[in-house]
């Protein structure tokens, strides 16, 4: 599936690499990824100012289980529609959007049903509960590296 849920474990939630920027550096650095996704959120293919109004910066995770190492992978640029499916439990939580909106987006993206989303749901779900167990080390890799010396060089 092209558009996938992607539940961050309770523990480290709060834990990104916009919080060790200045609004400034993020508004920067999500500006130098959009312009690398030329302006397209890279899930459902919507173009910010023809499609839709803004992009998200969103923080793509992989979970190295033995290690319990949480690494940040990369940024990508996305649609506020498709950012909220992958942090839906979250999205749900704080009401912020029409739950059967999402579900309808999440369809169409990947070209599944609406059985086949309660289907992936239920093993984010799963995947979340299991990840939830472990005491995770994160990792922000190269980002946080340039973004200390751009600090230093200030
Ligand atoms: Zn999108």
């Amino acid at each position: 599936m092209k558009l996938e849920i992607e539940l961050i474990p309770d523990s480290t939630m709060t834990v990104n690499l916009r919080q060790y920027m200045s609004p400034y550096r993020w508004r920067q650095l999500s500006r130098r990824i959009q312009e690398r996704d030329q302006y397209t959120c890279q899930l459902c293919g919507r173009v910010k100012g023809l499609d839709i109004d803004k992009l998200h910066c969103h923080e793509s995770w992989a979970f190295d289980e033995p290690n319990r190492i949480q690494r940040l992978t990369g940024l990508q640029s996305l649609c506020f529609q498709c950012h909220m499916i992958k942090h839906i439990g979250f999205a749900e939580m704080n009401g912020w959007v029409e739950k059967y909106q999402l579900i309808e987006h999440f369809c169409r993206v990947n070209e599944v049903t609406a059985a086949d989303y309660a289907v992936h749901f239920q093993e984010a779900v799963l995947l979340w509960m299991a990840r939830n167990r472990i005491d995770w080390t994160v990792e922000l890799g190269d980002y946080i590296a340039c973004e200390k010396s751009n600090q230093e060089t200030e």
